[in-house]
């Protein structure tokens, strides 16, 4: 594997502020590392056959494998770097277009074996490892890419009739050969709320499936035939037993692993209320001032979530701070 070819040569490594979003989803929340990107995703040259077939000539053209939600990257003390191929280097598998950059370059990834890497400091990397160490051009490429690997990778056959499907669009769909029916990603969205009560005190809780110590502010999916902020109002009630009042969106980071949206939020407990948690899912809950969550952080009582979630994000909006504490 010629990684050398593909690579970005000799130029210091980006900074990786994971600091950097577009702000796009609003000014709480511009830290998110998932919903950074640069490079544009060029929806309009998916179907055109003649510039895709040159583009994949051209051996300039960067082509990033991913499986199991991995790929190959160059792993150093606080940063990362995505490791291209060439065309010609690139493994089988479903091909497809992640978009042009401003110097017109061609990006493309494919669902298949990573490469074996061929320098020491480049190895395969989860998305939720690297992904705030990343530039905002090569986090927004690797989290486009995992998303649309792990969607090729699971949703081979057509829910209609059973027959295996074929990549069309530049692999953004799939096509049925039988019923001509066309499929296209799944995205789960799903609702994350941090809940104040009207002392501004934030309501954390731990799930049943998580170890002693790990809390978050509570999350759950957006059913079917359901708005997000009714979800809000449902999952908190379902969960602790608490009715919001109002519900305000914040801003949303992809989290493809495998496939949600993930939906922030805040949203005000309507007056004083008694947590009652569901025990099925939430295995505890309390509310917290800042004082407190500074002293529980401090003794080691409580761990918060790391930087790549949006739930760290949405708790520091509250907390009016960088975090404390590790994860
Ligand atoms: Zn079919």
């Amino acid at each position: 594997m010629s990684t050398a070819a593909a690579a970005d040569g000799a130029q210091p490594p980006p900074p990786a502020t994971g600091r950097t979003g577009l702000g796009l989803t609003g000014t709480a929340l511009t830290g998110l590392a998932l919903s950074r990107a640069v490079v544009d995703r060029s929806a309009h040259l998916r179907a055109d056959s003649a510039w895709l077939a040159t583009a994949w000539a051209d051996p300039r053209t960067r082509v990033l494998p991913v499986q199991h939600g991995r790929a190959l990257c160059q792993v150093a003390d606080g940063y990362a770097r995505l490791t291209f191929v060439s065309p010609a280097d690139a493994p089988d598998g479903v091909r497809f277009l992640l978009g042009t950059d401003a110097a017109g370059l061609a990006y493309f990834g494919v669902a298949g074996p990573l490469p074996e890497p061929d320098e020491p400091d480049v190895r395969a990397a989860h998305l939720r490892e690297v992904g705030p160490l990343l530039s905002d051009r090569d986090a927004g490429l690797m989290t486009h890419a995992v998303a649309l690997a792990n969607w090729h990778e699971t949703f081979t056959h057509c829910p209609r009739c059973g027959a295996a499907t074929n990549p069309v669009s530049s692999g953004h769909a799939r096509k049925c050969p039988v019923d001509d029916s066309e499929h296209f990603p799944r995205v789960d969205p799903a609702m994350i709320v941090l809940v104040t009560d009207p002392a501004d005190r934030c309501l954390l809780a731990r799930n049943v499936l998580w170890p002693p110590r790990r809390v978050s502010i509570l999350a759950g999916f957006v059913e079917a035939g359901e708005s997000a902020e009714h979800a809000v109002a449902r999952e908190v009630h379902e969960e602790t037993g608490i009715v919001v009042g109002v519900v305000r969106y914040l801003g949303s980071q992809p989290w493809p692993m495998p496939q949600s949206l993930m939906l922030g939020f805040r949203a005000e407990a309507d007056g004083e209320q008694q947590i009652q948690v569901d025990d099925e899912e939430i295995a505890e809950a309390n509310w917290y001032s800042r004082e407190d969550l500074t002293r529980a952080i401090d003794t080691g009582e409580l761990l918060l979530p790391p930087p790549v979630s949006i739930a760290h994000h949405i708790i520091q909006t509250w907390y009016g701070a960088d975090l404390p504490g590790s994860w």
